[in-house]
């Protein structure tokens, strides 16, 4: 007897009934400021690539003769025989940038984040997460073993209860620098404080800051003059403002020399192809040389912001590029990003389970490739379609 796949399709028309149905849009076009979607141009607003860097010539260049000199599979995983020259290049770069001692690349940052914290942790030991966190560092903080407490959204103070209240050995405290999908950021001072007084390590997943924020684009703990020591674990990733793909974690010899011996989605893995790493390289030039994309996406931000507030949409408290405008309700979300789709904006409705119940919402995200039209046309639609009402 054929088994039977009615649940599963009760469970996809709950999901469309409750407006949390998902579907995939066909990009035909690289990624950039405009994108072709069946056969329309958008101009998109819901991108990663905060410095227009995916698309750029240098990068692709980069690309291309790395594949004529290094061919496109790396072959094996980095400890057998995947390991280049180009890897190790760009590891040795990412240290400098981020002023920590060694660097150690992933595939992704999905898979550094729960690489490094399983690799750390095991069932005596007490992680300790923001509950906005990145789903990958969730995931991690589960896979691990080890007890597992979240902490109210930036609040110091519920996760010094709770550290205090842990009878673990050892404690791994965790958190996104700018969250993923509201866009502020993680108290990353007093983090590091606290972290001091109660001998817990502290890990920052600055996906969103590196490249953005600090001199040069080094990131929100650079920003913050928050060192190695202040901050042993730093995971950066390299699919947003680089570019390119791919994630890396920063912090002591000792800790990557840990992690090459004990974290999975290191060590049984195909290594990133070469030439992705040689695009980063290319990438990470482009990052700490332009300091105008930088200066003109921030610019962006506080125009967007100023008038979406004369606007009298629901802002929300961030500085960075992420903007989201907090509708509540999932259906109505869509509906919103439907609205936006029709009048030619590519908005996306962000709805649970990757942010909270009730909490549904536009994640709008700048790049420092947008015109101030561009920008001025995106709020004209919103107000058009009544996002406040
Ligand atoms: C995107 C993201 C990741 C995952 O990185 P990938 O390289 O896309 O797997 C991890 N952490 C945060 C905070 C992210 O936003």
């Amino acid at each position: 007897m054929q088994p039977s796949f009615a649940d599963i399709k009760d469970q996809l028309l709950a999901l469309n009934q409750q407006g949390l149905y998902r579907s995939r849009r066909v990009v035909d076009s690289p990624q950039g400021i405009e994108v072709i979607i069946d056969g329309r141009k958008l101009i998109n607003f819901c991108s990663n690539d905060y410095l227009g860097l995916a698309n750029h010539p240098a990068v692709i260049k980069a690309f291309q003769s790395a594949a004529e000199q290094y061919g496109v599979g790396s072959g094996s995983a980095h400890l057998i025989c995947g390991h280049s020259k180009v890897h190790h290049q760009l590891e040795q770069e990412l240290a400098e940038f981020t002023g920590r001692d060694r660097a150690l690349l992933f595939s992704t940052g999905y898979m550094a984040n729960i690489g490094v914290i399983s690799a750390l942790l095991g069932r005596s030991d007490g992680v300790f997460e923001d509950r906005l966190n990145h789903a990958s560092l969730l995931d991690g903080g589960l896979l691990s073993g080890a007890q597992f407490k979240r902490y109210r959204h930036g609040d110091i103070e519920h996760l010094q209860t709770r550290l205090q209240a842990s009878k673990s050995n050892n404690k791994l405290i965790v958190s996104d620098g700018v969250f993923s999908m509201d866009g502020d950021l993680a108290p990353v001072k007093k983090l590091a404080e606290l972290s001091q007084q109660v001998d817990a390590w502290l890990m920052i997943d600055d996906a969103h800051g590196l490249g953005v924020l600090g001199d040069q684009g080094r990131g929100l703990l650079a920003h913050y003059q928050l060192s190695q020591n202040d901050v042993p674990i730093l995971v950066g990733t390299l699919g947003k403002a680089f570019g390119t793909f791919g994630a890396f974690v920063a912090g002591s010899e000792d800790l990557i020399e840990l992690l090459i011996h004990k974290a999975r989605s290191y060590i049984y893995t195909t290594a990133l192809p070469p030439a992705i790493a040689a695009a980063t390289r290319a990438s990470l030039k482009l990052v700490m040389a332009e300091q105008w994309r930088r200066d003109r996406l921030a610019e962006l931000v506080q125009y967007f912001r100023r008038s979406a507030e004369q606007l009298g949409l629901a802002l929300m408290s961030s500085t960075t590029a992420i903007q989201p405008l907090l509708i509540g309700d999932s259906q109505r979300a869509l509906e919103l990003s439907q609205q936006l789709w029709a009048q030619g904006y590519l908005v996306s409705a962000i709805r649970p389970p990757t942010v909270a119940q009730g909490s549904a919402r536009l994640r709008i995200t700048l790049s420092a490739l947008h015109s101030h039209e561009q920008v001025e046309g995106l709020l004209v639609a919103l107000d058009k379609s009544q996002v406040t009402g």
